[in-house]
């Protein structure tokens, strides 16, 4: 086979996602970057192609088309039937070697976590994990530049390339990936400029996902390249898969969330029971800040913010949270914040469309109360 060219970037096109199935079900990930690089694509002005691995799977192929698809690359063995990191990075290499994407998003999911690193070594290009924002226009690019360089604002205007050791090298088709960085307190955008495909894992949630189209999905088209495959290619056996019996929260798809923070200390039983009580009313679920993590209050799962889950609810409800960047990363761009703390300085209020500056003991039963009231 030839070798992998992956620095002769013309020869590379199209966006590509990674869709991941589980025991033939597609993940919500997978609409959400489907959505996000149809925008990609057309501004590239690219195909925009799903991959899809799994054994019998080649059924869900014309929804993701309904998404945005443009063509969905489905490769099934019956050895694709269980994840296995080897025989999924290996038939993804293959067809990424054959086809030559410019760019592949992966959702940062266990899975994706595990299989984008591994593809992006094997292939010897650059991975930024765990995005928050992506982006090809130079604009965001230019901002970027206009902050942290000296360089003179007409220049950064005009410009179409950029140095990059030592060499101009045209930004404009590079895929801009945004994460925070240095623990949440500043946003790195990152690009890879010498290698091809860019690969980017992106949080689940983050992106927000586009109404499906019927007509679009009838339109994809199905792609089946030969997947060369065999059991000596796969070190890991899976004996067994066993499933959490634990039924976690859904925060991701929850459009109502009342979470609460350390304000809750005091009595936090009580605490977590008012805002039960409020979700329910609500139809809602309970998130929580770090701090009631890390305390032991709540469970993992229910954890918002930017090492735990991104949200944006119709109505997410702070009770007793400060506000903190890392907090409000994974909830800023909830359509109506509602929070209640006792401290009126409290960063919370910043972003808050509605703000109650009161002790949340007394001010959540009375805003359960309004509610059950204007339902009746
Ligand atoms: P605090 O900051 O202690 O705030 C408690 C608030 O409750 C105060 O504003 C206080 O005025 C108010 N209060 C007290 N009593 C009452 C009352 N009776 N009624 C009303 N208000 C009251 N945090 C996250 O949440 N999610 C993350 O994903 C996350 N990731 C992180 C990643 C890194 C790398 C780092 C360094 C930190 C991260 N953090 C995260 C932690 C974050 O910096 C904050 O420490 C945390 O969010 C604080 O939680 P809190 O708002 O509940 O507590």
């Amino acid at each position: 086979m030839a070798t992998f060219n992956n620095t002769d970037l013309a020869a590379f096109k199209d966006v590509w996602v990674f869709c991941e199935q589980r025991q033939g079900k597609l993940m919500p990930t997978d609409f959400e970057l489907i959505s996000e690089g149809r925008k990609l694509a057309d501004e590239l002005g690219v195909k925009l192609c799903g991959l899809l691995l799994g054994d019998n799977v080649e059924g869900l192929a014309k929804e993701l088309g309904g998404y945005g698809a443009d063509e969905v690359i489905v490769c099934e063995s019956p050895l694709l039937n269980v994840y296995t990191t080897d025989a999924y990075a290996k038939v993804i290499c293959d067809v990424i070697e054959e086809m030559k994407p410019e760019a592949f998003l992966i959702g940062a999911t266990n899975i994706g976590r595990d299989l984008g690193p591994r593809c992006a070594a094997r292939l010897h290009t650059g991975l930024c994990a765990d995005c928050t924002h992506l982006d090809v226009d130079m604009d965001i690019y230019k901002d970027f530049l206009r902050e942290s360089s000296t360089l003179a604002p007409e220049k950064i205007d005009g410009m179409k390339t950029a140095k990059v050791l030592g060499e101009d090298h045209d930004v404009s088709r590079d895929l801009k990936m945004t994460r925070p960085a240095f623990g949440g307190h500043l946003m790195a955008t990152i690009i890879c400029p010498r290698f091809r495909p860019t690969m980017a894992t992106v949080r689940p949630g983050v992106m927000k996902k586009a109404p499906f189209d019927q007509a679009k999905a009838d339109a994809c088209k199905i792609v089946k390249p030969v997947v060369k495959l065999t059991e000596d290619d796969i070190d890991t056996e899976v004996v067994e898969v066993v499933k959490a019996a634990k039924k976690l929260v859904d925060l991701i798809g929850a459009d109502f969330i009342v979470s609460v923070g350390r304000g809750i200390s005091k009595d936090v039983e009580g605490g977590i029971k008012l805002a039960e009580e409020l979700a329910a009313e609500l139809g809602g679920v309970v998130g929580g800040s770090r701090a009631t993590i890390d305390s032991g209050w709540l469970s993992a799962d229910h954890q918002v913010g930017q090492t735990g889950k991104t949200v944006h609810p119709k109505v997410y409800v702070a009770l007793g949270i400060s506000g903190a960047i890392q907090h409000k990363a994974g909830m800023q761009d909830s359509e109506c914040i509602i929070a209640v703390n006792k401290n009126e300085t409290a960063p919370i209020f910043e972003i808050a469309d509605y703000g109650i500056c009161g002790d949340l003991f007394k001010v959540t039963p009375m805003l359960t109360e309004a509610i059950r009231a204007a339902k009746a």
